[in-house]
Protein backbone atom coordinates (compact mmCIF):
# COMPACT_ATOMS: atom_id res chain seq x y z
CA UNK A 1 0.00 0.00 0.00
CA UNK A 2 2.67 2.72 1.46
CA UNK A 3 5.63 0.57 -0.28
CA UNK A 4 7.60 2.42 -2.88
CA UNK A 5 7.76 5.68 -0.56
CA UNK A 6 11.07 7.41 -0.12
CA UNK A 7 11.07 8.36 3.42
CA UNK A 8 15.04 7.58 4.67
CA UNK A 9 15.35 5.27 6.88
CA UNK A 10 15.58 6.99 10.27
CA UNK A 11 18.03 6.97 12.96
CA UNK A 12 16.42 4.72 15.68
CA UNK A 13 18.21 2.15 17.18
CA UNK A 14 20.05 0.19 14.04
CA UNK A 15 22.56 -0.82 16.15
CA UNK A 16 20.14 -2.40 18.32
CA UNK A 17 17.78 -4.23 15.07
CA UNK A 18 20.67 -5.00 12.92
CA UNK A 19 21.05 -8.32 15.21
CA UNK A 20 17.53 -9.39 13.64
CA UNK A 21 18.20 -11.52 10.90
CA UNK A 22 15.10 -13.68 11.29
CA UNK A 23 13.48 -14.22 8.16
CA UNK A 24 9.85 -14.98 8.53
CA UNK A 25 8.53 -18.21 6.90
CA UNK A 26 5.53 -18.11 4.91
CA UNK A 27 3.33 -18.94 7.56
CA UNK A 28 4.67 -17.33 10.28
CA UNK A 29 4.12 -14.53 8.19
CA UNK A 30 0.16 -14.75 8.60
CA UNK A 31 -1.81 -12.80 11.68
CA UNK A 32 -2.44 -15.69 14.31
CA UNK A 33 -5.86 -14.54 15.11
CA UNK A 34 -6.83 -13.22 11.51
CA UNK A 35 -4.58 -15.27 9.29
CA UNK A 36 -3.79 -12.77 6.90
CA UNK A 37 -0.22 -11.17 6.00
CA UNK A 38 1.60 -9.63 7.74
CA UNK A 39 3.80 -6.39 6.72
CA UNK A 40 7.28 -6.95 8.86
CA UNK A 41 7.94 -3.66 11.10
CA UNK A 42 11.33 -3.10 12.80
CA UNK A 43 11.72 -3.67 16.38
CA UNK A 44 11.42 0.21 16.89
CA UNK A 45 7.91 0.37 15.42
CA UNK A 46 6.89 -2.02 18.24
CA UNK A 47 8.69 -0.36 21.09
CA UNK A 48 7.12 3.44 19.83
CA UNK A 49 3.37 2.12 20.23
CA UNK A 50 2.96 -0.47 23.30
CA UNK A 51 1.97 1.23 26.06
CA UNK A 52 3.60 -1.63 28.31
CA UNK A 53 6.83 -2.70 29.55
CA UNK A 54 9.45 -2.81 26.49
CA UNK A 55 10.91 -5.74 28.57
CA UNK A 56 9.06 -8.18 26.25
CA UNK A 57 9.59 -6.77 23.24
CA UNK A 58 12.54 -9.10 21.53
CA UNK A 59 14.88 -9.51 19.17
CA UNK A 60 12.46 -11.50 17.01
CA UNK A 61 10.79 -10.58 13.57
CA UNK A 62 7.37 -8.54 14.46
CA UNK A 63 4.44 -8.27 11.61
CA UNK A 64 1.90 -5.31 11.71
CA UNK A 65 -1.94 -6.82 10.64
CA UNK A 66 -3.48 -3.98 8.55
CA UNK A 67 -6.93 -6.36 8.76
CA UNK A 68 -9.45 -3.70 9.89
CA UNK A 69 -11.75 -6.15 12.15
CA UNK A 70 -8.69 -7.73 13.82
CA UNK A 71 -8.04 -6.60 16.72
CA UNK A 72 -4.04 -7.82 16.99
CA UNK A 73 -1.50 -5.05 15.93
CA UNK A 74 1.73 -6.56 15.67
CA UNK A 75 2.54 -10.13 16.32
CA UNK A 76 5.72 -12.17 16.35
CA UNK A 77 7.15 -14.20 13.68
CA UNK A 78 7.63 -17.22 16.05
CA UNK A 79 3.61 -16.65 16.85
CA UNK A 80 4.40 -16.38 20.69
CA UNK A 81 3.27 -13.60 21.13
CA UNK A 82 0.66 -10.87 19.69
CA UNK A 83 -0.42 -7.02 20.55
CA UNK A 84 -3.69 -5.89 20.36
CA UNK A 85 -5.42 -2.35 19.76
CA UNK A 86 -5.90 -2.14 23.64
CA UNK A 87 -2.21 -2.54 24.49
CA UNK A 88 -1.11 0.34 21.80
CA UNK A 89 -0.32 4.10 23.07
CA UNK A 90 -2.37 5.31 19.94
CA UNK A 91 -4.86 4.17 17.97
CA UNK A 92 -4.12 3.08 14.61
CA UNK A 93 -5.93 3.77 11.31
CA UNK A 94 -6.07 0.73 10.10
CA UNK A 95 -8.25 -0.60 11.97
CA UNK A 96 -10.44 2.73 12.62
CA UNK A 97 -10.27 3.85 8.83
CA UNK A 98 -13.57 5.75 9.33
CA UNK A 99 -12.83 7.30 12.91
CA UNK A 100 -12.24 11.67 12.32
CA UNK A 101 -10.28 11.62 15.30
CA UNK A 102 -7.89 8.99 14.44
CA UNK A 103 -4.29 9.80 12.57
CA UNK A 104 -3.93 8.68 9.04
CA UNK A 105 -0.34 10.95 8.58
CA UNK A 106 1.04 10.48 11.80
CA UNK A 107 4.07 12.48 11.30
CA UNK A 108 2.49 15.83 10.11
CA UNK A 109 -0.50 15.26 12.00
CA UNK A 110 -3.61 14.70 9.43
CA UNK A 111 -6.68 13.47 11.01
CA UNK A 112 -9.39 11.36 8.97
CA UNK A 113 -11.88 14.26 9.82
CA UNK A 114 -9.35 16.82 8.66
CA UNK A 115 -9.27 14.95 5.44
CA UNK A 116 -12.58 14.04 5.07
CA UNK A 117 -13.81 17.64 5.88
CA UNK A 118 -11.41 19.97 3.64
CA UNK A 119 -12.38 20.97 0.37
CA UNK A 120 -10.62 19.31 -2.67
CA UNK A 121 -7.74 22.30 -2.73
CA UNK A 122 -7.14 21.54 0.81
CA UNK A 123 -6.28 17.96 0.47
CA UNK A 124 -4.19 18.89 -2.58
CA UNK A 125 -2.14 21.05 0.30
CA UNK A 126 -2.46 18.44 3.17
CA UNK A 127 -1.03 16.06 0.19
CA UNK A 128 1.70 18.25 -0.41
CA UNK A 129 2.47 19.04 3.33
CA UNK A 130 3.33 15.48 3.97
CA UNK A 131 5.68 15.23 0.34
CA UNK A 132 7.22 18.62 1.86
CA UNK A 133 8.13 16.94 4.92
CA UNK A 134 9.46 13.68 3.68
CA UNK A 135 11.54 15.88 0.64
CA UNK A 136 13.10 17.46 3.83
CA UNK A 137 13.55 14.24 6.19
CA UNK A 138 11.01 15.83 8.86
CA UNK A 139 9.12 12.39 8.53
CA UNK A 140 9.81 9.78 11.41
CA UNK A 141 7.55 7.09 9.87
CA UNK A 142 9.28 3.83 11.77
CA UNK A 143 8.44 5.73 15.06
CA UNK A 144 5.11 7.89 14.77
CA UNK A 145 3.28 5.63 12.16
CA UNK A 146 1.96 1.99 13.19
CA UNK A 147 2.92 0.43 10.19
CA UNK A 148 5.91 1.63 10.51
CA UNK A 149 6.33 3.25 6.63
CA UNK A 150 5.23 6.50 4.76
CA UNK A 151 1.55 7.18 5.19
CA UNK A 152 1.39 8.72 1.85
CA UNK A 153 -0.38 5.42 0.08
CA UNK A 154 -2.65 5.16 3.36
CA UNK A 155 -3.69 9.15 2.57
CA UNK A 156 -4.21 9.29 -1.14
CA UNK A 157 -6.53 5.97 -0.76
CA UNK A 158 -8.28 7.81 1.35
CA UNK A 159 -8.74 11.12 -0.90
CA UNK A 160 -9.72 8.65 -3.94
CA UNK A 161 -12.56 7.10 -1.65
CA UNK A 162 -14.05 10.10 -0.25
CA UNK A 163 -13.79 11.96 -3.70
CA UNK A 164 -15.42 8.89 -5.00
CA UNK A 165 -18.12 9.21 -2.71
CA UNK A 166 -19.11 12.29 -3.23
ZN1 LIG B 1 -4.86 -9.99 12.18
Amino acid sequence: MADGCCCPPTAGNEVCESSVQIAPSRVAALCPHCGRRGKPVEGQTVKAFLAESLRQVRRVEYLFCKTQTCPVVYFSADHVQSFTIAQMRERVFQKEPEADEVFVCYCFRHTVGDIRSATADARVKIVDDINTGIKVEQCACDLRNPQGSCCLGNVNTLIRQLSNAV
